[in-house]
Parts: C-alpha cells; structure tokens; sequence
C-alpha cells in the first residue's frame, strides 16, 4: 500500500482551473515562491480517496475541492494544472511529507490544530468542516456518537493519524470498539460488507461516499467537532502563507473560489456554497 501510494505521482492532466494563471509573476529570491516558478512544477500532497475533495479518477487525473484549491495556487505562480505534481497524502503521513520537503504543500482535508502545528506551518483556512458518523442506511439505533457507549457490539472505523479518529475515543465502552485503516475508503468498504457499523470522519468527506454508495449509507446525528481545513507547508514558511492566504483572498472576491467548490464537493447533495472563513494569522 505504502509502495503503491508512493508510485501514485502524476500530472493534473487535461483539466482546467478555476482562477487565470498569472502571466510570469516575480517574488523575492530565496523565497519558496520564487524557488517553485522557477522550477515550473508544484508539488501538492492530497488524498486519492475522497470523492468531492481529493480523488484519483481511474483516467488518473484528479478531481475534488483540495485540487482546486491546489490549482489556484498554482495559477498565483505562474503554474498550469498540468504543472502540478500530485502525490498521496494519506492522513498520517501528512507532516512527514512537509517536513521531508516531498511536497511544497499538502491540501489534504487537513485540520489546523496546535500539535500539527508543532510540525508544519498552515495557510488558510479555506474551509470548516465538522465531525459526523455515517452508518447503513436501515441503521436506526446509531444515531449519534454517544450511542456508541450504548451500543457496545457496534464497531466504529476512522483513519490513523486523522483528528476525528482521535476524538471517538472518548465516545466509545471500550477500545476494541474502533478500527482504523490508513484511508477512509478502506472505512467505506467496510462498513458496506458490515464488518463495521459506522464510519466517522468530516461530514463532507462522508458526503462524498454517502452520494457514492447507491443509497446504501446515510449520515447520522449532527456535527460534534469545528475542523478547519488548511494548506500545510515548510514549518515557519511566512510568506509563502501569506502567499497562498492573498491567493484565496482573490479567489474569493473573483468567484472562483466558489466556482472550485461548485465543481467539486459543491455537487454532493446537502453540502452547501461556504464563504471563506476568517484567514488565520501566519506563523
Ligand atoms: N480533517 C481531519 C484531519 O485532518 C479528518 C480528515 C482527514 O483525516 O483527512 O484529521
């Protein structure tokens, strides 16, 4: 797995973006802008897995809200589409492959918090999402996370290295309760073949497999955690932030920042056009 999501590089392909590539922008020399146009190629960590935010097509280009963030920063360095190089993030390796300088950033529905921030330096946020439970369709007795502790047989899976895999634990009778996989889609399959009951990550990434599962999954109780998504980057990497924070500003006051979520997460039923949140001061 861990071979194969390393193998999984490529090009945007044939695909548009949503904001204009700027015409040879300048920056400072030295900085992680100039470094990056000068290359003519950025490279952004995303997931492969995630219908509406980051998702490989079997054509092998890749579609989702996170690559059109990823695409309009691009287009702030001069980049096409095709002139990004995305790789696999998987949830818990995240930090490693900003620090390891693998990747220039990593758009990956990735929450800001202090202990990542430890690590690795965020832009944005561009989005705020929330915790929920998905469960089968016919399922009436997980209605929410504290029905966990009353339903002691249910299993519950998340994701190694992800925030809201953190979080269940407190709602759970007993450790054995939750399995985790490296990738949400691995959650997904199991809870189509019943091997677990329920599947708890962000609403809109479980909305993305909710409108993929043919009616067979349905979202359960309401959000119960704020989960800023932000762009990682090079700990300490200020003006590349600002960079990428002025990059949303502009795509905002354009529409094309709604028009990247109209596309992509936008299309999935019940997720509605956010605003840009409040950006967080760079550090
Ligand atoms: N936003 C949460 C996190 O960063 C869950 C989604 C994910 O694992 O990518 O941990």
């Amino acid at each position: 797995m861990l071979a194969l999501a390393l193998a999984g590089c490529g090009g945007a392909g044939k695909s548009t973006s949503a904001a204009p590539v700027a015409d040879k922008p300048t920056f400072a020399v030295g900085t992680t802008m100039a470094n990056v146009a000068s290359t003519g190629k950025l490279r952004v960590g995303i997931k492969f897995d995630q219908p509406g935010f980051g998702k490989q097509a079997l054509s092998g280009s890749y579609e989702g809200f996170d690559v059109e963030i990823a695409k309009i920063v691009a287009a702030g360095l001069g980049l096409k589409p095709e002139q990004i190089e995305f790789s696999e993030a998987p949830s818990a390796r995240r930090e490693e492959v900003i620090e390891a300088k693998k990747v220039d950033m990593v758009v990956a529905t990735y929450t800001i918090n202090d202990k990542r921030k430890a690590r690795v330096s965020f832009a944005g946020p561009y989005y705020v999402a929330g915790q929920q439970l998905m469960v089968a369709k016919d399922d009436n007795k997980l209605t929410s996370p504290d029905a966990l502790k009353t339903n002691p047989d249910a299993k519950v899976c998340s994701v190694t290295g992800s925030t809201p895999g953190e979080t269940i634990k407190k709602y759970l009778a007993n450790p054995n309760q939750l399995v985790l996989f490296d990738v949400y889609s691995k959650c997904a399959d199991a809870l189509r073949t019943g091997q677990v009951q329920a599947v708890t990550t962000d609403n809109v990434i479980l909305l993305g497999f909710v409108a993929d599962s043919n009616g067979k999954f349905k979202l359960a109780g309401d959000q119960f955690t704020q989960e800023p998504y932000g762009i990682g980057i090079a700990k300490g990497d200020v003006p590349f932030c600002q960079f990428i924070d002025d990059q949303l500003t502009k795509a905002a006051q354009s529409g094309d920042y709604e028009k990247a979520w109209k596309t992509t997460a936008g299309k999935v039923e019940g997720a509605k056009t956010p605003a840009l949140p409040p950006l967080s001061p760079c550090s």
